[in-house]
Formats: C-alpha cells, structure tokens, sequence
C-alpha cells in the first residue's frame, strides 16, 4: 500500500446527488449483512469481493445471535425460520466432577443460535446477481487514482469512495491500515466437529466445565450435533497436529487435522468428559479446529484515504475469542450503524467524516470490551498461555 493512507480526504460534497462506489471486502457473513444493507437503504453502486472462487461452504459451526442482531437480519427481510434451526434458549453450564455432571445452571440467553452455513446460505441467495465477486483476492489498496483503489492478485483494479473490509480475522485490511495490531496465539484451540448422530433429547446448548485447561459445548444444529472442545495447546504442539503454526493455519480444516490431532482429542474426551459426550466426539469423522488468537484492542475504524474512506468491521476490525460469542454479533451491529450512517450523509446531507466518526465513537467500545472479555473468560476456564496453572 502507498502511504497516503493518512492524508486528509477531500471533504465530500454535502448533498452531492453521485451515488458513492462501495466495495466491500468479503463475502462469508459481515460483509453480505453490510452489501444487503446498502442496497435496502438505497445504495446502487456496491461491490462485494471476496477470495474464495465461489461461496463455498466452509462448514462453520454453532453461532450464537443477540436480538440486535437478529433483528437487523429480521429489517432485511430474513425470517428467523430460514437460519434458527433450534429455538431454545437457554444455556446449561454443568460442572463435570470424574466425568460426572454436577448440579446445573440454566442461563437464558438473550438470542438464538444458527450455524454458519444457514446463515451465509440465507445471505448469500439474497445478494443479486453480478454484485459478488469470487476468486478476488485483494492485496493493495492505495489512492492512486485520487479515490481508495483496491489491487487484486488476478490483476484487477477498482476505484471506489468507500471500501469495507470485512475479510475476516486475518484481514488483509487490517494489515494494511492498522500493521502494528497483529494477532497472538492465546495457547490454546477449539477444537470443533459436526456429528451425525442426532440426540433427540438435546434442545438446548450445553457448556460442560471438566475443570481447568478444558470447555465442552455441545448444541444441536440441523442434522446431528455441533461441539467444540477447548483445549490447551503449545505452538509447536498445533504445529506437529494442524501441520504448520497457528499464526499461519488460522483455521485448520479437515485436511489439515492429522490423525494424530484426532487421537489427541479422543484422548481428552475420554479422560474428562461424560462417556455420552466422549462418545459423540468419538464418533464425529469431521472434524475441524482453530487456533484461539488475541489482540490488541482496535483504536480506530474509520481511515481517510485520498478522496475517500476506508473501513474495517467484524473480524477484520478485532477478532475475538470464541468464549465471548460476540465476533459475528459485532460484525452485524457494527455495519448496521455504519449503513444508518452512511444514510445520514446521503438523504440529510451530514457531514461524511463527522457521520463516520460518530459510528466509530458507538461501536469501538463495544468491540474493545469484547477483546479484553476474551483473555479473562479463558483465564477462569484455565485455557491459555496467561491462565494461572493452564494444564495441558
Ligand atoms: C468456535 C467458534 C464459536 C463462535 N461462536 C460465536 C457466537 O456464538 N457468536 C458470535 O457472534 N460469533 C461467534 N464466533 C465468531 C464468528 O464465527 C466470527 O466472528 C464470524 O464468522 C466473522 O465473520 P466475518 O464475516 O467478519 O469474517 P469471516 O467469516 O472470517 O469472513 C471473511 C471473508 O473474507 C474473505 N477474505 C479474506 N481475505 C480476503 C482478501 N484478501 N480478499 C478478499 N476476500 C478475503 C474470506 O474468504 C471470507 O469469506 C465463533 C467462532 C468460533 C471459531
């Protein structure tokens, strides 16, 4: 990138009747919430990029979404019935004592859970024709042409005044308008899997506590069971198991899960969970994991750039830690506010950096509080490098 990211932008003309040009950056869940937004409140010149040659599914998991959220899906027309496929809810944290559990606590949770795929496949059918633009990955951005210009590895180049990067927790956004804020392995994994073993009696959403250095939820979703077993790992002991560091294997895939990370896990369902759930992880064949990443907190989300503007969402802005299940809600509320105020300065004529800013000073808390809640959630669960006596 050039270093014009921090000159002062050309004030944009209040009231100027030219439809501005948004790109948005990614296309999995933040980015299609922002483009569907624009295009509900009027915005006809939106572009969605994104790397992946199709939008493919990444077989992502249990999400769980407060009612801001779902109702800003609810505002795009998207019926609860479409993505919610279980609408319990209510939360059981069980202590596990010798693979026993002890006594309860049921928690209401103030929202409903979906799965990734329900939720991008909602989305995703309702972006028209023409606007998503698979197999770009974008990889400079600079003001060349006076405006933001995006540069992608197939060689297209496109100017536009407003990019939203939504590209997710290695955001190549992120790295070009906020270097020094690079991610950090917490020391630990959530190792996750969908099996096809329905368990009728399931409703609801399970966190079992065996004790420190490990967390079990378990939940039902549509055609089995989706669980995630949080477990202390070294660098190099994701290395040898995920086949490369977990700065570099973000998200370990199928592919990438080694048989020997599978007996590792089926070792540890089997020392501390219930024989049901130890069962259940037994039996999963596909399996998945990521790496639990820190960061330092964001101090911005608005950059100028040349004539217009950059921004940076979801977990391209800060990615955290899965404990919080707040990454995909912070994403949704936060474009939400930016297209209300991008609405502002189109219809009522507001002043462009000022409405921006103003979005910035509503939502940066927000996202902060979500970074710092991460380390203290793993540290109580004893997970992570920082976790007092973190058992592995
Ligand atoms: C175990 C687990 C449980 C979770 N539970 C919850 C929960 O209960 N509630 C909750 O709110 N959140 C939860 N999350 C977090 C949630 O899944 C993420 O915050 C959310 O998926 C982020 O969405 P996003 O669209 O911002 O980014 P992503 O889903 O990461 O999407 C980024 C997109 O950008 C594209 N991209 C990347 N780089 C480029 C590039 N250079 N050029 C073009 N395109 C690019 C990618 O292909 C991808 O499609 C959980 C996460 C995990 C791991």
């Amino acid at each position: 990138m050039t270093n014009t990211v921090n000159a002062r932008p050309a004030t944009s003309a209040p009231g100027s009747s030219r439809q501005p040009r948004i790109a948005v950056i990614g296309g999995s869940l933040t980015g299609p919430v922002a483009a569907l937004l624009l295009l509900h409140a009027g915005f006809d010149h939106v572009a969605v990029y994104d790397a992946a040659p199709a939008t493919a599914n990444l077989g992502g998991g249990l999400i769980g979404l407060e009612h801001a959220a779902l109702d800003v899906l609810d505002r795009l027309g998207i019926s609860q019935d479409e993505f919610v496929a279980h609408d319990s809810e209510t939360i059981w944290q069980i202590p596990i004592r010798d693979r026993r559990e002890a006594a309860g606590r049921r928690q209401v949770y103030p929202g409903r859970n979906t799965t990734w795929t329900l939720l991008h496949t909602a989305l995703a059918r309702r972006l028209p024709a023409g606007l998503l633009h698979t197999s770009h990955r974008l990889t400079g951005l600079d003001a060349t042409t006076g405006q933001p210009t995006l540069h992608f590895t197939n060689g297209h180049v496109a100017a536009h005044d407003l990019v939203v990067f939504a590209d997710g927790r290695s955001s190549t956004g992120r790295r070009l308008l906020d270097p020094d804020r690079a991610l950090r392995y917490a020391g630990y994994v959530a190792h996750r899997g969908h099996a096809h073993t329905p368990a009728p009696a399931l409703r609801d959403f399970l966190r079992l506590e065996p004790g420190p250095g490990c967390q079990y939820n378990v939940a039902p979703v549509l055609g089995g069971l989706d669980w995630t077993l949080y477990l202390n790992a070294s660098p190099a002991e994701y290395a040898d198991r995920f086949g490369a560091p977990p700065t570099r294997r973000l998200f370990a895939l199928p592919q990438h899960v080694s048989p020997a990370a599978r007996a590792h896990v089926d070792a540890r369902a089997e020392q501390l969970l219930p024989a049901e759930h130890a069962v259940t992880v037994h039996t999963t064949t596909t399996r998945m994991a990521v790496p639990v990443m820190d960061i330092d907190p964001p101090t911005r989300m608005v950059w100028p750039l040349g004539g217009g503007h950059a921004v940076l969402l979801g977990d391209a802005l800060a990615p955290v830690r899965p404990h919080t299940a707040r990454g995909a809600n912070n994403g949704i509320e936060q474009a939400a506010g930016l297209i209300a105020a991008l609405t502002q300065h189109r219809k009522y004529r507001a002043d462009l950096d000022a409405a921006l800013h103003g979005w910035q000073r509503r939502h940066l808390p927000a996202a902060i509080a979500a970074v710092h809640r991460g380390p203290a959630i793993g540290a109580r669960l004893g997970l992570g490098d920082t976790a007092p006596g973190a058992v592995r």
